[in-house]
């Protein structure tokens, strides 16, 4: 959400008539747009701003502006105000369509402004974006978020969940397939609460009558997707993340039905004990998630799936502990983000007395590390000498001679291109490939990395 944000600001930029600068300590204007989901991303913002701090008083002319979800926190705003105080802009994630206004004011008149929206309002639209690939983008389709899981800072510094109306959706995604976008990741807090309002757009009458979209009609999610599916340009479409107590058999029959959904589906279950569940208020119980995943795969054998995990969650025993274990050998992830607990200011869990010791939290991350590194192992086997439809996307960091894509199931292959493969092409360079989606044959299966042939 965060980096979707961040195409924004770069978008309206541009249209201010700045150009990319690779190295931030030579940039005229720095814009940092902060994460706050665990106390690592804090650290790191003040890590960035204090290497800020000496290029700027040796070039006064410099604007530095920062945004995103810790601005959302007076804390933060205080820190910045006593320490930090040649920050020239401070805003925050509901006021991020002001920027171009706010920095304007600030580059003409040289006076500090701090302008951060306790509330959301309406969803801007129409906002420009400078986006990373031109075959692959974000969508963002809701903002915010309702579920108040007791450990996370995102519903205090992102609002609530608003749905952008499906025709500005649709639009969005038509116009990014006219301009070469293969594929799209559809963004959101929990994209299965997805509840937008369709508007009067004249240009989505196609698929007014087949889906009903009259003025005012509600889409759900699986509508949206199957909306999606049908615009010419897009062979794949993801989504994340997808919060395990909405995900609907509307949904999971999707993944047997739509053509260009990815076979893969990134499902938080963040804890294996049924107690813990509870106290994260996450509104669902182990079972109801291994029921989630039987339904997936009885839809789509081969669906990839992922997860994130929390260890040391307040009050988690050790027993605790061996249940998200026992859950992680249940459902044999293809892989798995883990986080250590981390207390998040004004959050229920830091109220919470029974905070797990730091060596616990670490010991107990290390093993869950070990287990998911296992299973992984075990199922890179399967890729071997397997046919996959890769997205390519660029040249590997270590290799320039070394391609470097996507499968279907969002795995990182690197791949080598053949003078033969090149001939049958009908290109000179391997690079002429980026941007396209075409079979590799896998020639080294590893845990981390598949290793391939172009055919
Ligand atoms: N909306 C998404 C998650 C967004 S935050 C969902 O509910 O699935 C991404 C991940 O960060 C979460 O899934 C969780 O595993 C992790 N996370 C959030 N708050 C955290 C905290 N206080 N400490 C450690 N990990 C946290
Ligand atoms: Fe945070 Fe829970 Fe909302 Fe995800 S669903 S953003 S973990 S509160």
């Amino acid at each position: 959400m965060n980096e979707r944000d961040s195409e924004t600001l770069a978008g309206m930029l541009e249209g201010m008539g700045y150009e990319y600068c690779p190295e931030f300590r030579d940039a005229d204007v720095c814009v940092l747009n902060t994460c706050s989901v665990r106390e690592h991303a804090d650290k790191r913002f003040f890590g960035v701003l204090g290497q800020l701090k000496n290029p700027h008083e040796q070039y006064p002319g410099r604007i530095t502006c920062v945004c995103g979800c810790m601005m959302q926190q007076q804390v933060h705003i205080d820190t910045l105000k006593a320490k930090y105080p040649w920050v020239d802009l401070v805003f925050g994630t509901h006021n991020i369509a002001d920027f171009p206004k706010l920095f304007a004011n600030v580059a003409s008149e040289r006076r500090k402004i701090v302008d951060v929206w306790k509330d959301a309002g309406p969803i801007a639209e129409g906002l420009p974006a400078k986006r990373e690939y031109p075959f692959k983008a974000y969508v963002s389709i809701m903002q915010g978020c309702n579920n108040f899981c007791t450990y996370c800072i995102v519903p205090y510094t992102r609002g609530r969940e608003r749905s952008r109306a499906p025709e500005q959706v649709l639009s969005e995604i038509r116009q990014l397939a006219a301009s070469g976008t293969k594929e799209i990741m559809l963004l959101g807090q929990n994209v299965n609460s997805y509840a937008g309002v369709a508007g009067d757009d004249s240009g989505l009458q196609d698929l007014r009558a087949e889906f009903g979209l009259d003025p005012g009609a509600r889409v759900t999610f699986p509508q949206l997707l199957r909306m999606i599916d049908r615009i010419e340009g897009i062979e794949r479409v993801r989504f994340m993340t997808s919060h395990p107590k909405d995900l609907s058999d509307d949904l999971i029959r999707c993944f047997a039905e739509l053509k260009h959904l990815c076979r893969q589906i990134h499902l938080p279950v963040q804890a294996g004990s049924d107690r813990v569940l509870k106290t994260m208020n996450r509104h669902y119980d182990s079972a109801h998630y291994m029921e989630l995943i039987d339904k997936l795969r009885a839809a789509c054998p081969d669906i990839a799936i992922s997860t994130d995990i929390i260890v040391g969650f307040p009050g988690e025993t050790e027993d605790d502990f061996m249940s998200t274990v026992e859950l992680v050998r249940k459902v044999r992830y293809d892989s798995a983000f883990t986080f250590i607990y981390s207390v998040r200011k004004g959050t229920p869990a830091e109220k919470m007395t029974d905070q797990v010791p730091e060596e616990v939290k670490h010991q107990r991350f290390d093993r869950l590390l070990d287990v998911i590194h296992e299973i992984q192992e075990e199922k890179a086997a399967a890729d071997q000498d397997a046919l996959l439809p890769v997205l390519v996307e660029g040249f590997s960091k270590t290799d320039p001679d070394v391609l470097t894509g996507r499968t279907d199931s969002n795995k990182t292959v690197d791949l080598t291109v053949s003078q033969k493969t090149m001939d049958a092409y009908g290109i000179d360079r391997p690079g002429e490939l980026i941007g396209r989606i075409i079979p590799v044959k896998i020639v080294k299966a590893q845990t981390f990395s598949l290793y391939g042939e172009a055919v």
